[in-house]
């Protein structure tokens, strides 16, 4: 059964997204039916949630087992703790093919009531909350007119972004994402010059279920969607090597590529945003790793035309770096839940020139004998193999190289290349696996693997 609506776009970004899933080369190996078929189920799965919570362990400080132990006792503790309304058994699964992962199933949709006193959050709050969080105050746009800590409220997230803060009455576009109790009165969310920031509607009652990993394990356990991870064994950086993460914020692959390096080496990691770089020193200071080295910088003019530049900070010579990772600013309509989209096409298209402008810099900086991995978390062509269609006739020196491990589907079919090129690509297409009727723990790990956010991976080599 399915409780959401599927995400709500623009027409003309439908329309887009279907003539790219629908296109003729699509159509000519699956049929009308089959491709019509899977776009649904696309737009379907974006608005749910993954069915696994996926979570990075750091090995570098602890084992496999001695974490999962302690994630283990650390969440019957939190479920002691009276957070969730009934007792949930808890599963903590190894990856069968990924050392540094564990995977919780998540429980749901699960039956709720659906109350009149409402807690109106933003998307992207409420996407959190269908993810296992707790609603924090910042998180809060409107609620019931006399609400006191204590009241149990329904949570509701504002699907267009219409929600004035401090209403008491919304009727705009809103889905159901579970019931909670106020921690907070409403006048100290929005009668006050200072409101408080911690939790402000503890969720006893979501939806979906999965725990809250907010202050557990911190150094240990760092929550990160599969293919991300992914994405740092795909790179295969090896201690002592200089390596380059170009749109790093806010670390999660950057501090993942240093404990696969055993912190041996330097990660330079570049982002153009400043408010964004303290939180990857914050992740790493968290992760207890000291070979990565943070600069705001716009990746596009990380070259430098002087070679006798300081090397240790950008721009950097041309072939600095044994790796290169571009995790590129994309539409990141691979994210899930996603439920709404306001954006216009013109938005969701501004991403390819701007991703090869970084690619051209990339393949500048990376030495010859180098590993360059392009990645993004979206689920459009023209971002994807269209951008390594590109690449390969634009760059000579560059070549596919396959992919370890490769736990996603192939490249899709629409960009002109071979079915030799298309298998070396790596592309977790949710659609291809969305099945409502199975259990998660069921069907593990295949529906683990398929049942992901959407993304893409490619891996080259430069000769
Ligand atoms: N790799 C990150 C991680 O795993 O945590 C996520 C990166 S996110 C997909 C893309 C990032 O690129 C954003 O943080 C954005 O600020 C940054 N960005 C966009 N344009 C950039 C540029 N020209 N140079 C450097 N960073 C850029």
């Amino acid at each position: 059964m399915s409780v959401f609506p599927r995400i709500s776009l623009k027409p003309e970004v439908t329309d887009y997204l279907q003539s790219v899933f629908l296109n003729k080369e699509v159509l000519a190996a699956v049929g009308h039916q089959e491709a019509e078929s899977r776009f649904q189920k696309l737009l379907t799965c974006l608005s749910h949630p993954p069915s696994y919570t996926c979570v990075r362990v750091s090995t570098h400080l602890a084992s496999l087992e001695e974490i999962r132990h302690k994630l283990g006792d650390e969440l019957r503790k939190q479920q002691l703790c009276g957070s969730s309304a009934d007792e949930i058994s808890i599963q903590i699964l190894p990856h069968p093919q990924i050392p540094d992962v564990l995977l919780l199933p998540v429980d749901g949709p699960r039956p709720a009531q659906q109350l009149s006193s409402e807690v109106v959050v933003g998307a992207q709050c409420g996407s959190a909350v269908l993810r296992g969080a707790h609603v924090f105050v910042p998180g809060i746009l409107g609620s019931p007119k006399y609400m006191k800590a204590g009241d149990v409220v329904s949570v509701v997230s504002d699907l267009e972004g219409r929600c004035t803060r401090g209403s008491s009455d919304f009727q705009g576009k809103k889905v159901f994402v579970g019931n909670g109790v106020a921690q907070i009165d409403r006048s100290d969310i929005f009668c006050t010059d200072k409101p408080a920031k911690g939790i402000g509607v503890q969720m006893v009652e979501p939806l979906y279920h999965s725990p809250s990993f907010d202050g557990v394990l911190p150094d240990l356990v760092f929550l990160q969607n599969l293919p991300s991870v992914v994405v740092g064994h795909v790179l295969g950086p090896r201690p002592g090597e200089r390596i380059l993460d170009m749109c790093a914020a806010p670390g999660g692959k950057t501090c993942h590529i240093a404990a696969l390096m055993g912190d041996q080496g330097e990660v330079v990691a570049l982002d153009k945003i400043r408010s964004k770089i303290d939180k990857i020193r914050q992740n790493a200071q968290m992760l207890q790793l000291r070979s990565i080295k943070v600069y705001c910088f716009d990746s596009a003019k990380a070259v430098s035309s002087d070679s006798g530049q300081d090397p240790q900070g950008p721009p950097f010579p041309p072939e600095s770096f044994d790796r290169v990772l571009l995790d590129a600013p994309c539409s990141g309509l691979g994210q899930r839940p996603n439920m709404s989209c306001t954006w216009s096409l013109k938005e969701i298209c501004s991403y390819q020139p701007l991703q090869r402008k970084l690619f051209h810099a990339a393949v500048r900086l990376l030495k010859k004998g180098g590993v360059l991995v392009y990645s993004t978390c979206t689920v459009t062509l023209a971002e994807n193999e269209e951008q390594v269609s590109w690449a390969l006739s634009t760059f000579p020196c560059l070549t596919l190289q396959p992919q370890e491990p490769h736990i996603g589907a192939e490249g899709m079919l629409g960009a002109g290349l071979l079915p030799e090129q298309l298998r070396l690509l790596q592309r977790f297409s949710p659609e291809l696996s969305w099945d409502q009727t199975e259990t998660p723990a069921a069907a593990l790990p295949r529906r683990a693997d398929g049942d992901t956010i959407g993304f893409f991976i490619a891996k080259f080599l430069k000769n």
